[in-house]
């Protein structure tokens, strides 16, 4: 695989870094996620870069979770984060909380507030958003920026020890109320919160801001190159200002990527939960979510998942990827790994009314053809076989080449079929097929030349089994809210029927439905009700959806 981090713009900068000795060469990454939820697939680009950097310059990379809002943060969140970059198949050098640096952050705020960096603010939240100005229009001096420092330390120090409510006082940074970055014109970086943390309890109840903790947690973990997404680099002043005025000795760098947006999809955290909160979908691993935990149950692999990073690159430039480029990846590693099969996922019967009673034959068929010496599967067939309801249409136009009334098809490794009757029940819905077969068409050259092929298994012979079939989870290409999710994005198919060859108990096992697709078994699936996830087509069906103008 080619490595996720190979001849972009920040490695560009790293070997320049290195060049001049910048950081002693030294290369120190982090990943760094708020534990509110699930990672997505945006956060996998960013893990990617983070350690696949730290690997080729043979550096490191700490996960540190930035957990300074206690209100949407908890200890399951933290357990799947750690959970799938593991399963990603990277190691953290270490691991670290913005938590543990609270008392060193309440320390520098401290040593701000001294050098007359910082004051408290006793005006209203609504008040400090109306002083704030406009892109056009400079801010208002708050009217306690000039508190003195000894009365400021007090006040902080009381907002430490409770003595006041939430949102009664912040602590700001003293910056520059008319600079034309908003972030600079004094931002807040302390505000009450009374509420127990997940790992600090109620040690505290203020709590610090992101853009304080930040940059300070890079310094202190000494981070030479600080990856965040674009939408950070209005903020590059402020995180240079702070370790600026604390002084501290390392002096991280931040650096600005593009984020990864992929169409149909929403990559936000907050969104996502939302869609599972509100049971728009079944928990943060349903398979049609973007995360890395829904990815894998459905069967992504994770290399399927960095090969993709890598394709993508790393640039500066904000863009919608196609769904197709990440459908890619994985079909294009399971065209080569995966094993054939044959599943029928919505069957109609078929009664070969002229093969023999009580008969089964044995056929001999690779599990890959696309691998030397594949190893060989038997599948049986008898007397009853079923076909895909798709597979049939009773009245078709001239381009049908699979089964219609009285027309020859060719079953998948074993014979041509001729369809003689439609057998319905009284509603006119179509129950059986008889059909009859040509014995010696057994040799593919001597039966009657057939336009179509199609998959079946032995009705005698098979396994029963749930499919999951899945489609986009937000109807438009760039959806805006809740209101674009795709309500027809799961598709249950109860009655499917799998040749006898599939191996339930191998968990690892993707497969390929002959004509169908790539399929994984679901978590939940058990002896009794077996279900398989369908992973993706066997070609890019959106692209035709698409030109269709759908
Ligand atoms: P979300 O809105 O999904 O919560 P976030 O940026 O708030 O995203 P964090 O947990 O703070 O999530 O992110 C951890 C790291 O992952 C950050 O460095 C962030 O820049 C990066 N990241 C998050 N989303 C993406 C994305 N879509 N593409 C690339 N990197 C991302
Ligand atoms: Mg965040």
């Amino acid at each position: 695989m080619d490595k996720p981090t190979n001849n972009n713009f920040i490695t560009n900068i790293i070997d320049n870094d290195n060049n001049t000795n910048k950081f002693g060469g030294r290369v120190n990454t982090r990943f760094p996620p708020e534990p509110n939820g699930y990672l997505h697939i945006g956060h996998a680009k960013s893990i990617c870069l983070n350690f696949e950097i730290a690997k080729n310059y043979k550096g490191t990379c700490n996960l540190r979770f930035d957990d300074t809002n206690p209100e949407k943060e908890n200890a399951e969140f933290i357990k799947s984060i750690k959970d799938d970059i593991a399963w990603l198949g990277y190691k953290w050098d270490s691991i670290h909380y913005a938590s543990d640096y609270f008392d060193q952050l309440y320390s520098f705020a401290q040593k701000l507030i001294k050098e007359n960096y910082a004051y408290v603010d006793a005006s209203t939240p609504e008040k400090i958003k109306e002083e704030r100005g406009t892109l056009t229009e400079p801010g208002i001096k708050s009217k306690d920026r000039n508190r003195p420092a000894e009365e400021s330390l007090e006040l902080f120090d009381k907002m430490k020890k409770g003595f006041f409510e939430d949102g009664e006082y912040v602590l700001r940074l003293k910056i520059d109320m008319s600079s034309p970055n908003l972030n600079l014109r004094d931002p807040i970086i302390y505000r009450i919160k009374k509420l127990t943390h997940h790992r600090t309890g109620d040690d505290w109840c203020i709590y610090p801001m992101y853009d304080f903790t930040h940059c300070i947690s890079d310094a202190i973990e000494n981070i030479t190159h600080s990856l965040c997404t674009l939408e950070f680099e209005d903020h590059r002043n402020l995180y240079e200002w702070i370790i600026e005025k604390i002084n501290h000795k390392n002096r991280p760098q931040q650096i600005e990527f593009a984020r990864l947006s992929i169409e149909h999809n929403l990559m936000s955290k907050r969104k996502l939960s939302e869609l599972v909160e509100r049971n728009f979908v079944k928990g943060w691993d349903d398979p049609r979510m973007p995360t890395i935990s829904g990815m894998k149950r459905r069967g992504y692999t994770p290399n399927s998942i960095k090969d993709f990073c890598s394709r993508i690159g790393i640039t500066k430039k904000n863009s919608f990827i196609e769904m197709g480029v990440l459908e890619n990846t994985i079909r294009e590693e399971l065209n080569i790994s995966a094993n054939r099969i044959m599943g029928v996922l919505d069957p109609i019967e078929i009664n070969i009314t002229n093969y023999p009673e009580n008969t089964t034959e044995n056929i001999v068929a690779p599990y890959n053809p696309n691998t030397e010496n594949s190893k060989k599967r038997n599948i049986s067939i008898s007397k009853k076989v079923y076909i895909d309801r798709d597979d049939f249409m009773e009245h078709p136009d001239k381009k049908y080449f699979r089964l219609s009334l009285g027309k020859e098809v060719r079953l998948r490794h074993a014979f041509n079929i001729k369809c003689e009757k439609v057998i319905k029940d009284k509603n006119g819905n179509i129950v059986s097929l008889d059909c009859t077969y040509d014995p010696k068409s057994r040799d593919m050259k001597k039966g009657n030349k057939v336009k179509g092929m199609i998959h079946w298994v032995d009705a005698n012979n098979c396994i029963d089994a749930q499919i999951n079939i899945y489609d986009r989870l937000f109807k438009n290409s760039n959806p805006s809210s809740l209101d674009d999710f795709n309500d027809k994005s799961l598709k249950i198919k109860k009655n499917a029927k799998i040749e006898n060859n599939l191996d339930v108990k191998d968990i690892n096992a993707r497969y390929q439905f002959e004509r169908v697709g790539y399929f994984f078994k679901d978590k939940n699936s058990t002896n009794e009700n077996i279900i398989y996830n369908k992973i993706v087509s066997l070609k890019d069906s959106w692209k035709k959806i698409n030109k269709k103008g759908d």
